[in-house]
């Protein structure tokens, strides 16, 4: 059989479990798992890669109502995302009330890709009626004339290796598009990112951490120990949110740098040095010269 190689977008909405799938298919942490919608704003690349297939996935933002022109770039970024795909993969929560109701327009926006789409009906394992699952194919069916359509539970890994396998028959045959190694560094930057992010997520109130981004300077293993040394820039919106992410004394930024080290050092296997730094840039999210200099 000859080597295939393609590209797969996980669409869905906020909360619909995209990176719980992908980090399933990956089988490891790739992008944070967080209650908080939205958390999610790059396009991220996990690249899934065996003897025989190599698929890069997206985990694009969630599909929601812009409000600023952050939201506005990101929903701007799904739809470029779509058109250059081989594959869609369209998840959807179906423990939620009226699933149908609410999709509609995905649904627009799967059409206008054209592309082959795989549905994924995911949480099952909380559904007690499991009666009520076929209906929703049928309905889900009815809608889009769909590749597949798979119910699974993505946190327990069940019925994910099939949805794989469907990519997997999706995607062209072509070599390996990815060198793993220089994708595994960019890659764990941008983990040591999220992993920043989310421990700001999980400290801080709302509104501040909405308004934060996080930049790695500095990310290098020193040569004569194992131990790698990484600096960071936090930048929220405001001198205020600065003071209370650096906390009285200081203690707030210790305590989100501690937990963010103690689980880089997990995922990247060994001692880490972490640097932080709080900067204040005013209204960024509205700033288009900033969000492309960080990459939007
Ligand atoms: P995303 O916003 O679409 O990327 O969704 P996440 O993957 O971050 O998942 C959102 C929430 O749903 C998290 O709390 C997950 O733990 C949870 N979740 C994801 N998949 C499943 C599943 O199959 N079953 C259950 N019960 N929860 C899930
Ligand atoms: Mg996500």
């Amino acid at each position: 059989m000859n080597y295939r190689s393609g590209f797969a977008a996980i669409i869905g909405k906020p909360n619909s479990g995209k990176s719980t799938l992908l980090n399933s298919m990956l089988n490891e942490k790739v992008s944070i798992i967080s209650k908080k919608p939205q958390t999610t704003r790059n396009v991220i690349q996990g690249i899934y890669t065996d003897d025989t297939h190599q698929i890069i996935f997206t985990d694009t933002p969630g599909i929601y109502k812009a409000d600023n022109r952050l939201g506005q770039k990101m929903v701007k970024l799904a739809q470029e995302t779509y058109k250059n795909v081989d594959v869609i993969i369209y998840i959807v929560d179906i423990s939620r009330k009226d699933v149908l109701k609410s999709e509609g327009h995905i649904f627009e926006l799967i059409k206008k890709a054209g592309k082959p789409v795989i549905l994924v009906l995911n949480k099952t394992d909380i559904i007690k009626d499991k009666g009520m699952i076929l209906p929703v194919i049928k309905g889900f069916g009815d809608e889009f004339e769909f590749e597949a359509i798979y119910p699974v539970s993505a946190q327990n890994s069940d019925g994910v290796t099939q949805v794989l396998e469907n990519v997997k028959k999706l995607i062209p045959e072509g070599g390996m598009l990815f060198d793993e190694e220089h994708y595994t560094t960019q890659t764990e930057r941008f983990l040591v990112s999220e992993i920043i992010r989310e421990k700001l997520f999980m400290s801080l109130d709302d509104e501040i951490p909405y308004g934060t981004h996080v930049e790695i300077t500095s990310f290098k293993e020193r040569t004569d120990k194992e131990i790698i040394d990484i600096s960071a820039d936090i930048y929220c919106e405001k001198k205020s949110h600065k003071a209370i992410i650096i906390g009285k004394k200081g203690d707030m930024l210790k305590k989100i740098g501690t937990q963010a080290r103690l689980e880089i050092e997990q995922v990247l296997g060994m001692k880490v040095f972490l640097e932080l730094w709080v900067r204040v840039k005013d209204e960024w999210r509205n700033d288009d010269r900033f969000l492309k200099e960080i990459g939007f």
